[in-house]
């Protein structure tokens, strides 16, 4: 790196080009080179040959998304950085969308209804060089976290504001209602009524312990917390999350904070299940398809939370929509960048309209992935890619709930997964096409609401918050 105003030298690189080490070096590397897919039409699924397994009645759709924005509040040693977060989700209903897919004008008096049944959650996490009082900075992060989900919840009333058909009505939102015991429905598995556990290593001393349930009330706050049999410190439920074990004082938060997003993105939509579940609700999980902006992944230390936590949730809701004839897991996640994003790109011109592909692990491997040791998704994904192609006009990549049952893994299932599975693939397909809108730069109608809710811009919100939090931070 060049000193301040010192100019780099113009032929320092002769050093790099001149070294025959370097030059051995590469010449020892390959780089990954895909086929073409002359044969891609033998993939192409018509979509027209689709049927729903079970009668769906999509009526709403629960969009979720987040954004984030990190802020330095002094630049000078040393330096001082937050990141503030704005997560939100909306109900919309998909007639209202359809009518306003319809006008093809905006009316912002329909917009600003439809927007009135959202909840967003704003929240700030330490990055570097700022810590609660008597905590240092690991701490202090792993405390924010389990406040962030301790302190926040869904209110159904919010959702519902302005729809005549309100679920679970009589129902008062609790504090029973946070994301915290949301984690904890899921980690004990109190939708099986099974006392499960998650192990992982104390945070403190690294010795694995096992997360259990202390009291029979999951919700009970004692549940919150374990005390480690090795050092004694305390255990919070969301260092299940491993997340501190990228935060140092040194380098500080940056990593995570993507993390936190999308881990807190799938907390409040599965929150939504959790209250249907526990109110004897499930009906409403026919009628509502939740979008996530994003794949249906979580990726580096979330992985446990995904292979262990999330993912057999999801399976054992498979199972249950199996045993019902209804299908309860209409989740879907909108894929806008990656390599299956440019390799969907490369190929979009061959595949034929009205015609979908669903890549098993050959075709990830052979096209996208390259032949690796290791299954796509393995440990991070809960949800199938599949691409869609409606016209020259309409295509994307979509990912799915996993479509399989507990007794099937997913290492195993990804080899060769069957578009049968998939219980209200039709449905979804066709709310999903009248959905993706022209007036919105092309992206769908409710993902691009709850975006405009949350996203926080570089100017004003950033300028705005940094002298926010120098005001308040002193
Ligand atoms: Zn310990």
């Amino acid at each position: 790196m060049a000193y301040n105003k010192e100019k780099a030298s113009k032929i320092n690189y002769l050093h790099l080009i001149q070294n025959d080490t370097i030059r051995k070096y590469l010449s020892r590397c390959d780089r990954k080179k895909f086929p073409l897919q002359e044969d891609i039409h033998k993939c192409n699924i018509p979509i027209n040959n689709i049927k729903n397994k079970h009668k769906v009645p999509l009526e709403y759709i629960i969009a979720v998304d987040g954004g984030y924005q990190e802020v330095c509040i002094d630049e000078n040693f040393p330096s001082s950085k937050l990141c503030y977060y704005n997560i939100g989700i909306v109900n919309t209903k998909i007639k209202e969308l359809e009518s306003l897919e319809k006008d093809k004008i905006i009316n912002p008096n329909l917009i600003n209804k439809i927007e009135e049944n959202s909840q967003i959650f704003g929240f700030v996490i330490p990055m570097q060089n700022i810590c609660l009082q008597e905590q240092d900075f690991t701490d202090t992060v792993r405390k924010t976290i389990f406040e962030i989900f301790a302190n926040n919840a869904l209110s159904l009333e919010k959702l519902f504001k302005n729809h005549k058909d309100k679920p679970l009505e009589s129902r008062q939102s609790t504090e029973k209602d946070s994301f915290i015991n949301t984690i904890k429905w899921l980690v004990f598995k109190e939708y099986e009524n099974s006392d499960s556990f998650i192990e992982f290593a104390c945070p403190q001393c690294k010795a694995m312990q096992r997360f259990t349930k202390q009291t029979q009330n999951y919700t009970d706050e004692k549940n919150d917390f374990i005390v480690c049999n090795k050092c004694g410190e305390a255990i919070y439920i969301t260092d299940c999350f491993d997340l501190h074990t990228l935060v140092d004082e040194i380098n500080g938060a940056t990593l995570i904070q993507s993390y936190i997003m999308s881990v807190f993105e799938i907390v409040l939509m599965l929150s939504m299940f959790r209250f249907f579940f526990e109110n004897n609700a499930l009906y409403w999980l026919e009628r509502i398809l939740f979008i996530k902006d994003g794949p249906l992944a979580l990726f580096s230390r979330l992985d446990d939370f995904v292979f262990k936590i999330v993912r057999p949730f999801l399976q054992f809701l498979y199972e249950k929509s199996l045993q019902d004839g209804k299908s309860y897991t209409n989740i879907v996640g909108l894929d806008k960048s990656g390599m299956f994003v440019e390799h969907f790109l490369h190929i979009e011109s061959k595949i034929s309209e009205n015609s979908l592909i669903l890549p098993n692990l050959d075709y990830m491997r052979k096209y996208i992935t390259g032949n690796n040791a290791s299954v796509f998704g393995e440990n991070t994904y809960f949800g199938i890619k599949i691409f869609v192609k409606k016209d020259d006009n309409l295509s994307f990549l979509l990912d799915l709930a996993v479509p399989f049952s507990r007794n099937i893994q997913y290492k195993d299932y990804i080899k060769n997964p069957s578009i049968e599975d998939f219980l209200a693939l039709k449905a979804i397909l066709e709310v999903l096409c009248k959905l993706k809108c022209d007036l919105y730069a092309k992206s769908f109608i409710p993902i691009a609401m709850i975006n405009k809710l949350v996203s926080l811009s570089n100017v004003p919100s950033k300028k705005i918050l940094t002298l926010f939090s120098q005001d308040v931070l002193r």
